[in-house]
């Protein structure tokens, strides 16, 4: 690239999920797509189990053909386990909705990643590996480029009529405006690692992501079986709790493996087969989800925990609306903050039922009790695991669960009643990587 200012009809900061949706469906709608991705991808991710609502999206993609013709996992259902190692009777996803969309992965993010990127690479986008993006370009208010280094060494301009922020947790453009909100309860972090040979159910229930709650009740593992009969299972719990007044990672984890019977048991045999890994996971959202000629997509918009397995599927659509809004925009003449983005008010509700069902959990939600009580309620509680979270309908859950609260429980706060990141210093998300990270991940 030479050092003369570049021009492209959109630049896309990222090549995780998020940033790859944006841009293959971009590039299918014929619009120029320049997009840079700071790491030589295949690199390490955490966020392994999808929900079967990336399904619509994977569609839009082309990506079906190859995920089903994949050797990920493929998940059928979720199930729930409780401090006393009392399972949920499995949430089967075809049951609730008996189509192909209802068998989804488990997937290892590096290969999956990949594939995604070079999904988009097919589809003409210009996606270029190894180029960090260093800053957005604005001329006023209005975001004009971005700056990365170019080949050569010297920094370069990239002009686009719009920037789509698909940076993940950096959040490049939410830190520059000052946008985010830390989520005023949602404070966790997350310890985890892989075994083999660790204890796999057979038939529909291979693939199964299982939630197992601590026996204290301050943390619950996942439990994700992939490909290779490798298992990925990690704690999450209150930041304080699991980072604070403890002596490393690994014995923060074993401790936490001695405190869930129902983990120790399933990874007694089993070879640990990578270091532990962990980071601090603090969800959070931007006040705002667009400017004029910038928008924000995936993680670089929000994080929510990772209690349901969201992450995926929410960088998933929020790509697919950008995109379609930034199509809509270029064709009008009207790359606006408000044309950019249209889709955020219901976007943000569809985020604020999984919160919702999130902090219920951690307040004491049971989903076997609910179900014993509200046999009903078993479809739309499955509604809401699979990811259809942006229609009302599924609303009808909220009043028979608040008929299970205890007396006193106290209101949920809305996430924007958290502290803007520039009132918290000491908050920041950040992943650390054990020695002898399986290469391959
Ligand atoms: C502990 C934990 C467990 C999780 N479990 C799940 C799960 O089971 N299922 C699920 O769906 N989600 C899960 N998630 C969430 C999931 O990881 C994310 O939501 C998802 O990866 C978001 O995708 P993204 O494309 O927005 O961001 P990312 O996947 O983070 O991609 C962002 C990309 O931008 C690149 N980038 C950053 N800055 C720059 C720059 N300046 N210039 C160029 N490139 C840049 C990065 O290298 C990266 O490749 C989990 C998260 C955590 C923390």
């Amino acid at each position: 690239m030479s050092s003369e200012a570049v021009q492209t009809d959109v630049v896309v900061i990222g090549g995780g999920p998020a940033g790859s949706t944006v841009s293959t469906l971009l590039a299918q709608q014929g619009v120029k797509v320049t997009l840079f991705e700071r790491e030589t991808f295949p690199r390490f991710h955490i966020g392994e189990s999808l929900i079967p609502e990336t399904y619509w999206v994977l569609k839009r993609l082309n990506m079906l053909p190859k995920m089903q013709a994949s050797h990920f996992v493929k998940k059928h259902s979720v199930q729930f386990v409780n401090s006393a190692g009392r399972e949920s009777a499995p949430f089967y996803f075809w049951d609730n909705k008996p189509h192909e969309c209802s068998q989804t992965w488990q997937v290892v993010r590096g290969e999956f990643d990949q594939m995604m990127l070079d999904n988009a690479r097919e589809h003409g986008v210009d996606a270029r590996e190894g180029v960090r993006v260093h800053e957005v370009l604005f001329e006023g208010d209005r975001a004009v480029g971005v700056r990365i280094k170019g080949d050569d060494g010297a920094f370069q301009e990239v002009r686009a009529k719009v920037v789509v922020d698909a940076s993940g947790q950096n959040g490049l453009l939410m830190n520059k405006l000052n946008l985010r909100l830390w989520d005023p309860i949602l404070n966790k972090g997350a310890i985890w690692t892989y075994y083999r040979g660790a204890y796999r159910d057979t038939g529909r229930d291979e693939g199964a992501t299982l939630v197992i709650q601590t026996a204290n009740k301050k943390g619950w593992f996942w439990y994700i079986p992939q490909h290779d009969d490798v298992v990925s299972v990690g704690v999450v719990a209150p930041f304080d709790y699991i980072f604070k007044g403890r002596t490393n990672y690994a014995t923060t984890y074993e401790e936490e493996v001695a405190n869930c019977p129902g983990v120790k048991e399933r990874v007694a045999k089993a070879e640990r087969i990578a270091g532990y890994f962990a980071t601090k996971d603090y969800s959070y959202r931007s006040k705002q989800v667009a400017g004029d000629g910038w928008v924000l997509v995936g993680d670089a918009f929000g994080f929510l925990d990772p209690l349901y397995s969201s992450g995926v599927l929410l960088a998933l659509k929020s790509g697919e609306q950008a995109a379609d809004a930034i199509v809509d925009g270029l064709e009008r003449g009207d790359t606006s903050a408000a044309q950019l983005g249209r889709w955020g008010a219901a976007f943000n509700a569809g985020v604020d039922r999984m919160r919702r069902l999130v902090c219920e959990y951690y307040d004491g939600f049971s989903f076997g009790a609910m179900i014993r009580q509200y046999p009903e309620m078993r479809g739309t509680l499955t509604d809401l695991l699979i990811g259809d979270l942006f229609d009302d309908r599924v609303d009808k859950v909220w009043a028979p669960l608040e008929s299970l609260y205890k007396d006193g429980k106290k209101p949920i706060p809305t996430w924007d009643a958290g502290q803007p990141a520039s009132e918290a210093a000491d908050k920041a998300n950040e992943l650390v990587l054990p020695e002898g990270a399986r290469p391959d991940l």
